[in-house]
């Protein structure tokens, strides 16, 4: 068994603890992930069937390195029949299979951030209910977090406190609006993110006989980044692990990043409790990056007074000290940057796949992508807007899930007048009212327009434009029974003029829109034939926007090739993921740590767990860069480096651009504090707060006066308490 020879001793007892409750608790690069991947290639080793078994991970690419890795132990046909991929991925499949249970169609459509925006926008305005004062955004983030700890809307009624919370917030209209939003999605036939956690939940709760079906099915359950499972995911798991109890779990209290989308810490720090015969196994070996980065990294987490003291060390190389680059302006740094890279990509053969450039916020990335593109560097921007979400893109997708699902109206309602047919506005708000008021979906209107069109008080012109555009929709899904999701979706692009459409704009941008929708032809060419090749693969279009959907988030562009390219991305999708050189930019006060984050020390010290997370994805070297003056929500506003930067011992770091430092660091030497003495030419300008971000990328933050709603009531059911933390040493 060759694959045990390559592991050390605490990681050998985690592979082969192949029964009970296991969790691997311990530090970044101590190799969690690849204790979890020999572990799954142990199993199957000793005659699991791979069909029993169940690992969860926390993107899609994560799973699909971890397969191609188990792969390599077992071979191709073994790997197959795992169940990998992440919480959302595989019980949306599960809810395919059981919809019926919940009252859903099995071809649900599933909503992405973007469609649940749209709805969420559509349910303020039909509810006339102030759109300033109820910002679609916030409102969705309010509602994710009930759904994630599952507060259906039903609970959030009963629960005085939760009510009374959102009116003090002056948000008394919350509940209508959940009330409403959850009632469209159903009746669109639709789920969005949360809800594939939180119907999941509601179909292992109230069927027992489901639950004991996965029950039976997952009796080794494996977790990957279990810190940042909310109460929803947590529940889940274990749910279905109750019954075997063979469930492992791997994780790092110090690398908990999510808790603004309901990650809840306690999940990993209560395992003992959940589980009290539960094997645990601490690893301190780092094996990714030099001793200089993991030292100062651990330096800097000790800050953290809530952590569990844990002892991460390397034996790697000394390696080089972390260098800092102190620029005039973010375009100085971005070119800073950019250079560097072309410099070491020459001097010392590194691939442009070798570095990362992480940042704070995706409103970072563009600085750095026209520094980049000055010196023809290729680089692979991770995160922005998807490729799925292009809006031609999108448009078609819209026709086809129509296809699958003719209930979802947010789909119905992009579509109908595109390319323009002449329904405009107006007649679609017909529709929709009509369709309310007789309590049907807008497809059954449509469905029925001979008996229904007396009654809709449309002029018989448009009332056969209307027929028109729904014949063909129909002969469309007609189609769709004979003929494969390629076939299908091409005469769709064909007949329903979208190309044609697209092709009379002949500007770059106009071609460049007729390439991504064949792009996206190829991408659906690419999954059928990927799913084909599969034993239990399904080419069906309903599986393709499935997979899409849930992909969307993490999705590298399509029309990208495989060269190497640098890597641009913001640090939370850097988790899990390993680079020999690292530039972590923007390192400046109310950048990071952010603006929206840093008023209580429980949010600082989710900003010290995410510098964390950023300096331990490096190997061989790291960089840090700040600007002393950024050019931000439209104008140039004065910076003061992170605070993050004094916690860094200055034995770990060398500043690069002495001869402009020097003017500021005190000549004793360079002191653990030197960014701490603002420069003089800092010091002159008056510091101004800046205004609140408009384009931040992350999910907003409940606002501090929403905030009431009891973190230990709610987000910590399990009525833990700080207490359970070790508190760590504060240096
Ligand atoms: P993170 O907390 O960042 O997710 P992790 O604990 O999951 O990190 P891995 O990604 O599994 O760590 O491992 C980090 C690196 O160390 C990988 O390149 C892995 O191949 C390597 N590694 C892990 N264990 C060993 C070992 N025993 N010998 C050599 N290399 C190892
Ligand atoms: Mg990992």
């Amino acid at each position: 068994m060759d694959y045990l020879k390559g592991l050390n001793e605490p990681q050998l007892e985690a592979v082969t603890t192949l029964e009970g409750p296991l969790m691997v608790l311990a530090g970044a690069g101590s190799g969690k992930t690849r204790v979890l991947t020999m572990r799954i290639a142990h199993l199957i080793t000793n005659l699991v069937d791979p069909f029993h078994i169940l690992a969860l991970t926390f993107t899609n690419k994560a799973a699909k390195e971890m397969k191609e890795r188990v792969a390599k132990v077992v071979g191709q046909s073994e790997a197959r029949n795992l169940w990998m991929g992440t919480f959302h991925s595989v019980f949306a499949r599960i809810l395919r299979s059981e919809a019926h249970y919940i009252g859903f169609p099995s071809n649900f459509t599933i909503y992405d951030s973007q469609d649940s925006l749209n709805v969420m926008k559509k349910v303020i305005k039909e509810l006339n209910i102030d759109a300033d004062q109820y910002k679609a955004k916030k409102v969705l983030s309010r509602i994710s977090q009930y759904k994630n700890n599952l507060i259906t809307v039903k609970a959030y009624f009963n629960n005085p406190e939760l009510l009374e919370n959102d009116e003090r917030a002056n948000q008394k209209h919350i509940g209508a609006i959940y009330q409403k939003y959850v009632e469209t999605c159903f009746k669109n036939g639709a789920m969005d993110f949360d809800d594939l956690l939180l119907r999941t939940n509601e179909l292992l709760t109230r069927f027992p006989e489901v639950l004991a079906k996965y029950q039976d099915r997952f009796r080794y359950i494996l977790v990957d980044e279990y810190q940042d499972t909310n109460h929803s995911q947590y529940l889940i798991v274990k749910a279905l692990a109750s019954k075997f109890e063979n469930i492992c779990v791997v994780g790092d209290d110090a690398q908990s990043i999510y808790s603004f989308r309901g990650a809840n810490i306690y999940n990993i720090l209560n395992f003992k409790k959940d589980y009290p015969d539960a094997v645990t196994v601490a690893l301190e070996q780092n094996y990714r990056s030099t001793q200089n980065i993991v030292n100062a990294a651990n330096v800097v987490i000790g800050k953290n007074l809530q952590q569990f003291k844990k002892n991460v060390f390397s034996e790697n190389e000394v390696g080089e000290k972390i260098k800092v680059y102190r620029s005039l302006s973010d375009a100085d740094e971005a070119a800073f940057v950019a250079s560097n890279i072309w410099q070491l990509h020459n001097s010392e053969q590194m691939n442009f796949d070798d570095f990362a450039i992480l940042y704070r916020t995706n409103s970072q990335t563009r600085a750095f992508e026209d520094a980049l593109r000055k010196k023809n560097i290729p680089y692979r921007v991770y995160g922005g807007l998807s490729f799925y979400q292009r809006k031609e893109v999108k448009d078609l997708v819209a026709y086809l899930r129509l296809l699958v699902n003719p209930n979802d109206s947010e789909a119905l309602f992009r579509i109908i007048n595109l390319p323009t047919r002449g329904i405009g506005d107006s007649t679609q708000n017909k529709l929709i009212v009509f369709a309310d008021a007789h309590n049907i979906p807008v497809s059954e209107v449509l469905n029925n327009l001979g008996q229904f069109a007396p009654n809709l008080q449309l002029n018989n012109g448009i009332i056969t434009k209307l027929a028109d555009f729904w014949a063909m929709i129909k002969a469309f899904q007609v189609m769709l029974k004979e003929e494969n999701a390629y076939t299908v979706a091409m005469e769709v692009a064909k007949r329903s003029g979208l190309i044609k459409n697209l092709k009379e704009d002949q500007t770059p941008e106009g071609i460049s829109r007729v390439e991504n929708i064949q792009e996206l032809m190829n991408s659906m060419q690419g999954f059928i034939d990927e799913q084909i090749q599969v034993e239990d693969g399904d080419p069906s279009l309903s599986n393709f926007l499935e997979n899409i959907a849930l992909s969307a988030d993490t999705q590298k562009d399509k029309k990208d090739d495989d060269s190497p390219k640098v890597s641009l991305m913001t640090i939370h999708l850097s988790k899990g993921l390993e680079f020999p050189v690292v530039h972590l930019v923007g390192l400046e006060e109310n950048l990071f740590p952010s603006f929206m984050s840093s008023s209580t020390r429980e949010e600082l010290e989710e900003e010290r767990r995410l510098f964390y997370v950023a300096l331990t994805r490096a190997e061989k070297r790291a960089y840090f860069s700040y600007a002393i003056s950024r050019f931000q929500w439209g104008k140039i506003t004065d910076a003061e480096p992170s605070r993050f930067l004094s916690e860094v011992d200055s034995e770990y770091l060398e500043l690069i651009n002495p001869a402009i430092e020097s003017r500021f660091v005190n000549h004793s030497g360079l002191k653990s504090n030197i960014f701490d003495e603002a420069p003089s030419e800092t010091r002159f300008f008056k510091k101004k707060e800046p205004k609140k971000s408009l384009n931040r990328d992350e999910p907003q933050i409940i606002p501090k006066n929403l905030k009431p709603v009891s973190t230990a009531k709610i987000i910590n059911p399990s009525g833990s308490s700080s207490q359970d933390i070790e508190v760590g040493d504060r240096v």
